[in-house]
């Protein structure tokens, strides 16, 4: 695993549309309860692309050591 990988986090404000879903290309994310995107870290890669589309702004993505 590379020292400087990245892991894309949801803040609360997600309103669930799916979008992020749609672009995540290990499909890392999946809608938890309906209501909240949620992050598979073992899965995500930190592309960033998520973040890219998500159209409330609500993904961010953080350095995990
Ligand atoms: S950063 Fe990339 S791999 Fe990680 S959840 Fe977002 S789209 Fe998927
Ligand atoms: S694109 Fe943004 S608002 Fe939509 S489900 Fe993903 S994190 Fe939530």
């Amino acid at each position: 695993m590379p020292a400087n990988k990245k892991t894309a986090s949801v803040l609360k404000e997600c309103v669930a549309c799916g979008t992020c879903l749609e672009d995540c290309h290990v499909s890392a994310i999946s809608i938890y309860k309906g209501v909240r995107a949620v992050v598979d870290s073992s899965k995500c890669v930190g592309c960033g692309k998520c973040a890219e589309v998500c159209p409330a702004g609500v993904i961010t993505l953080e350095g995990v050591t």
